[in-house]
């Protein structure tokens, strides 16, 4: 039987009277308790929500109204009329819609910040004048001014090492080498743009020979040449970019590329991938100016050495039973901005948010990769 039991009321009258609602072959009536007949159109039927346990109230314009308790009939009703659920239940629709859509349009972005715009910088990164390279390099060496001071090494050895260095790559442009002095960052090398990179002058008395400090040398080669800083400025230039626009605050941004926001990404750790670059493009360099990459290990090997003392003497790394000694060690240098820095620095800061970040594969890991290399 298509009938459902509510109560009807007329509008003129509050008393409750009951009644049942019968529909069939798209025609639908209410049929009084009391007797007589009321044809309703269909198409004129609304009903408030059906939500679950409540009652529904149907109307069908003007005073009249049916309320029942009877879900399943309802159902049934709207299924067999083809009636649509009323407001709420419309509105449900569209905001599951909405919420899908909207969902979709975050998940496009996070895999647009996440891929799209890596991607797109690692290609802007050389469309970008040299000169902009070279404006990034002093600007970066200027703000780290405190941390590397002039170097101490004789002018000599240092433009002995230059022309070292220069005589076995084969680029036609080899970038700028700047040697520094550093207590805080300790024995290490940096690239600070496509045309910059820095040696401190404790990485150049760790190596115990010459064609250690080429290996690094070639690292860092790989770094600028393959244009790794760019690429972090112009991703994190576009996810700051792509965050004010989200979040409507575009003033900002002009602020914090003006200011030094950028400092961080640009001074912050390659990710692993492009450490795996920079140690790919080394080794070539090494074999094809016939060298062994042998070297490379061994400076490795030293930069370990070194900073695992250097954490241990801050207190922040293994106990003395080595209970932590396979957790990886904390990044050797050749790793930008390697942080294995004491306590007395007070610009902190950085330094602390480069370790809290610093991605570089475990010295271990890319020591393997090289005997690979020298194995083929
Ligand atoms: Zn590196």
């Amino acid at each position: 039987m298509n009938e459902i039991e509510g109560s009807w009321f007329d509008g003129d009258r509050s008393r409750r009277r009951g009644a049942r609602l019968r529909w069939g072959s798209g025609a639908l009536a209410l049929l009084p308790e009391e007797g007589g007949r009321i044809s309703i159109d269909p198409q004129r039927l609304q009903m408030s929500s059906p939500l679950p346990g409540a009652p529904t109230r149907l109307s069908w314009g003007g005073e009249d109204s049916f309320v029942t308790m009877d879900e399943a009939g309802v159902a049934a009703m709207r299924r067999d009329l083809a009636l649509g659920g009323g407001w709420l239940s419309r509105l449900e629709n569209r905001m599951s819609f909405a919420l899908g859509a909207g969902m979709l349009c975050v998940s496009l972005l996070v895999a647009f910040a996440f891929w799209g715009v890596p991607a797109i910088a690692a290609r802007a990164a050389f469309l970008l004048p040299v000169e902009v390279s070279d404006d990034l390099g002093d600007l970066l060496l200027g703000e780290l001014e405190s941390w590397l001071p002039p170097s101490e090494l004789t002018e000599a050895r240092q433009a002995g090492l230059v022309r070292y260095f220069t005589s076995r790559d084969e680029t036609d442009a080899s970038p700028r080498v700047e040697f520094r002095a550093s207590e805080i960052i300790g024995a290490n090398a940096l690239t600070l743009s496509a045309t910059t990179v820095a040696f401190t002058d404790d990485l150049v008395m760790l190596a115990e020979n010459d064609q250690e400090l080429l290996a690094v040398y070639f690292h860092e080669l790989g770094h600028a040449e393959l244009r790794h800083v760019e690429q972090k400025v112009l991703t994190a230039s576009a996810w700051l970019v792509m965050f004010a626009l989200l979040t409507g605050d575009i003033g900002v941004v002009g602020d914090l590329l003006l200011g030094s926001a950028l400092l961080g990404p640009a001074l912050g750790p390659f990710s692993r991938a492009l450490e795996r670059e920079a140690d790919a493009f080394a080794v070539e360099r090494l074999l094809a100016a016939g060298e062994s990459p042998e070297a490379m290990i061994s400076i490795l090997e030293k930069l370990e050495a070194q900073s695992g003392l250097m954490v241990s003497v801050n207190g922040t790394a293994s106990d003395e039973n080595g209970s932590n000694r396979d957790e990886p060690a904390p990044d050797a240098a050749i790793s930008e901005a390697e942080i294995t820095v004491s306590e007395n620095t007070d610009e902190g800061f950085l330094l602390r948010l480069l370790d809290i970040i610093a991605s570089h594969p475990p010295t271990e890991e890319r020591i393997e990769y090289i005997e690979s290399r020298i194995a083929d």
